[in-house]
C-alpha cells in the first residue's frame, strides 16, 4: 500500500499556504542581498524595544516550560478588555485561534462562509477538517457583501468568518452593516471576526466586535501580535469570547502553545505606547505616499484600513519588482493576477518600492 494512501484525504488535498518569500531567498536566487520584503504585513519599525528586553531577560529560563495558562498576559488582557479572563484564548498566532477553531467546530458536511477573497488560512483551516468552504464573492469595492454572506447560511453553516478589515483588499466593513448582518444571523452558527489589522483602521464607524461577545455566546473576536505590535517572528494572538466557547477551545488547546518569550514580549509590547504610536504614524503616511504614489502612476488601488494596499499593477509587476529587489505578494492565487499586495514600509522602504515600479512601468 502506497504511503498517500495512509494519508487522511482532506490533508492530502491540500495546498500548502504560500508565505511571502524570504529575504534569504532572494539572495539565493537572485544575488540580491539589499532586497526590501513588503509582502508580509510585517512591522517596518520592528518589534517594540521594550519586547526585545523581556524576551532577552526570559532567555535564561527556557529550560522551564511556560506558563500554560499564559497567567499574566491574560489577566492584564482582560482589565484592558474589559473582559474576563476565562474569556480569553490564546493561541500561537491567531493563525492558531483560527485552527482550534475549525478543531473544535468541523467535521465533514460542515459549511464555513467566508467572503473571498480573504485570508487564505480560512480554505486551509476548513478543508483540513473535510469541511466545505462557502467562499462568497467580494462586492464591486471589494469589500465584504454582507447580504450574500447571509444569504449563503445554510442549516449545514457551523462557523462564519469576517475578516475586518480585509487581508488582501485593505477594505472593511462599518458598525451599521455589521450589526445588521449579525442581527440575521441564527444563534447557533459561531461567527469569528477576524481583527488582525483593527489598530490600523481609520474609518470612525468600526464595528464593535467586543460588544457582540458580551451580547451573544458565539461570538469570538480575533486579535494577534503580529501586525501593529511587530511580533510576527513571536507567534502569539488570542481570541475573545464568552466563556463557553472558550472553555471548548481551551480543550482543544496544547498546554504549552503560546511559549514563554512569546508571552513576555506580548505583554511588554502591549504597554509601549511610544512604539505603537510611531508605527500607527509610520503607517499612516506611508499610506498616504503609496496612495499618491499610484495615483501619478495611473495605478488603480483600494484605500486601506490596513498596513498594506492592494494595487493593480499589471500582469507581470511581482517578478519584475522581486528582479528589482522588491519584495511584494502577487495576488494570482486569490484571482486577480493583475494585482499586488504591497504592505507598508518604512520612508525608504515606500520611495525603494515606488521607484522600482516607476523603473519597470517604463522599461514595460
Ligand atoms: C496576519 C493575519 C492573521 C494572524 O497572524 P498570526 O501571525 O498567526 O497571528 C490573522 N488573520 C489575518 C487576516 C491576517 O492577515
Amino acid at each position: 500500500m502506497a504511503l498517500r494512501d495512509q494519508i487522511n484525504r482532506h490533508i492530502a488535498e491540500l495546498s500548502p499556504y504560500e508565505p511571502g518569500k524570504p529575504l534569504e531567498e532572494l539572495a539565493r536566487e537572485f544575488g540580491i542581498t539589499d532586497a526590501v520584503k513588503l509582502a508580509s504585513n510585517e512591522s517596518p519599525l520592528g518589534p517594540s524595544p521594550k519586547a526585545v528586553e523581556a524576551v532577552r531577560e526570559a532567555a535564561g529560563s527556557l529550560h522551564r516550560y511556560p506558563d500554560g495558562a499564559s497567567f499574566e498576559l491574560r489577566a492584564r488582557l482582560a482589565e484592558r478588555l474589559g473582559v474576563g479572563g476565562d474569556q480569553l484564548v490564546f493561541g500561537s498566532g491567531s493563525d492558531e485561534v483560527i485552527e482550534l477553531l475549525a478543531k473544535t467546530l468541523l467535521g465533514v458536511g460542515d459549511e464555513v462562509v467566508y467572503a473571498w477573497p480573504s485570508f487564505a488560512m480560512y480554505p486551509i483551516v476548513t478543508r483540513g477538517m473535510g469541511a466545505t468552504p462557502i467562499q462568497v464573492p467580494l462586492d464591486a469595492g471589494l469589500a465584504h457583501d454582507l447580504s450574500a454572506m447571509a444569504q449563503a447560511v445554510s442549516e449545514r453553516t457551523k462557523l462564519v468568518i469576517v475578516c475586518n478589515p480585509n487581508n488582501p483588499t485593505g477594505t472593511s466593513v462599518g458598525a451599521e452593516a455589521f450589526d445588521r448582518f449579525l442581527d440575521r444571523l441564527p444563534e447557533r452558527v459561531v461567527v469569528a471576526v477576524d481583527e488582525a489589522y483593527l489598530e490600523f483602521a481609520q474609518r470612525a464607524d468600526m464595528p464593535d466586535a467586543l460588544a457582540w461577545v458580551r451580547r451573544r455566546p458565539g461570538v469570538i473576536a480575533l486579535r494577534t501580535f503580529s501586525k501593529l505590535h511587530g511580533l510576527a517572528g513571536l507567534r502569539v494572538g488570542y481570541g475573545v469570547t464568552g466563556a463557553e466557547l472558550a472553555g471548548y477551545l481551551e480543550r482543544a488547546r496544547h498546554p504549552f502553545n503560546v511559549n514563554r518569550l512569546a508571552e513576555v514580549g506580548a505583554l511588554a509590547a502591549l504597554d509601549d505606547d511610544e512604539h505603537i504610536r510611531a508605527t500607527l504614524e509610520n503607517n499612516r503616511r506611508g499610506l498616504a505616499y503609496l496612495g499618491s504614489e499610484f495615483d501619478s502612476m495611473g495605478i488603480e488601488w483600494w484605500p486601506s484600513d490596513t498596513n498594506f494596499v492592494l494595487a493593480r499593477t499589471g500582469a507581470d509587476a511581482h517578478d519584475r519588482l522581486l528582479r528589482e529587489g522588491v519584495i511584494v505578494r502577487p495576488m494570482a492565487g486569490f484571482g486577480m493576477p493583475d494585482c499586488i499586495r504591497v504592505s507598508v514600509g518604512t520612508p525608504e522602504e515606500n520611495e525603494r518600492f515606488a521607484k522600482a515600479l516607476r523603473r519597470i512601468r517604463e522599461a514595460a
